[in-house]
């Protein structure tokens, strides 16, 4: 065997080791990071062949879990992968592997990849799908983020044309949102906006996005080539508690340059104010009012469940 040069090893600034003390639940196996692997001829690994989802805990529940196992089973029907396990099993193995790591406010990550194949494409010829659920503490954007707002920028990478592989399935295939998130990076900027073939706007890199116009709310609808949002879902529903309009519509970058406020949704992030887009103030150049009861509202919700 051949290993790896040190200076190789030392010259990762940024190197992530994973916490030996983390648990890892894999095809019905709890075991520690260093013993949970998948194979080299795992299509999710060769290909990006999979589905995954994002799902908060909040005062050791399991926030929305039935909403993100009907959206993970629907991402997998979708990409004719089966599930090998009933959603009942899912949510078992969900809680399992939050009480595996005794969390009462984190993260879990579910993965369900094609499994161990031939190296060509066809998925007649993978075995069963491997099914992972990794619990993590979560990387919020820091607190200073919610109180000055995101300054984003218009990446040049397109979100995928709905009628390629959906943007609704939430797939291991991020390359597209990757990009755009390191255009950001690039330009100095916080977060990116992504547009779709026809120059709509979809959402962000992953979150999705608002704006507030005349005093009504308005979100692209999933044709436009989004993600539907399991946060942008319950923020239409409390705005609309609050007595807003909240309407679907299609929206390009103009209507972010005029509108009154701008966020983004999504189950890391919650709900964050976006201040300035390609350089331009949106608003008065501060999260808005309306942004802020939003949050408020989102932070009582989600400490009542
Ligand atoms: N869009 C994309 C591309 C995403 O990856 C996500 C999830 N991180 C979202 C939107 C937000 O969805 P949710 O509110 O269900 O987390």
């Amino acid at each position: 065997m051949i290993a790896a040069p040190e200076s190789t090893m030392a010259s990762r600034e940024n190197a992530y080791a994973p916490d030996p003390n983390l648990r890892i639940w894999i095809d019905g196996e709890i075991v520690s990071p260093a013993e949970a692997k998948i194979s080299v001829f795992d299509h999710g690994l060769l290909y990006g062949d999979g589905v995954f989802e994002g799902i908060r805990i909040y005062n050791g529940r399991i926030f929305k879990d039935r909403e993100h196992i009907d959206r993970l089973y629907e991402s997998a029907k979708c990409l004719l992968l089966d599930v090998p396990m009933s959603k009942e099993e899912m949510s078992g193995a969900m809680n399992a592997a939050m009480e595996a790591n005794n969390i009462i406010d984190g993260y879990l990550r579910v993965i369900v990849t094609r499994g161990v194949g031939l190296l060509g494409i066809a998925i007649g010829h993978t075995a069963c799908p491997s099914v992972i659920i990794i619990a993590a503490s979560i990387q919020l954007y820091p607190p200073e983020v919610y109180q000055r707002g995101l300054r984003c920028i218009t990446a040049g990478t397109l979100r995928n044309h709905p009628s390629s592989t959906s943007p609704r399935v939430k797939s291991l295939n991020y390359l597209n949102n990757i990009m755009a998130k390191a255009e950001a990076k690039n330009a100095g900027s916080d977060e990116a906006i992504m547009l779709n073939s026809e120059g709509h706007v979809t959402e962000g890199t992953g979150d999705n996005l608002f704006v507030v116009r005349r005093g009504e709310l308005h979100t692209p609808p999933p044709s436009e080539g989004i993600l539907e949002g399991i946060t942008r879902r319950l923020v239409m529903e409390l705005a609309r508690k609050r007595g807003y309009t909240v309407a679907e519509s299609a929206l390009i970058r103009h209507d972010i340059y005029v509108a009154q406020e701008c966020f983004l949704t999504g189950t890391a992030a919650e709900i964050v104010p976006v201040v300035s887009l390609d350089g331009r103030a949106i608003g008065d150049g501060k999260p808005g009012p309306i942004t802020k009861d939003l949050m408020q509202d989102f932070i009582a919700y989600r400490n009542r469940v």
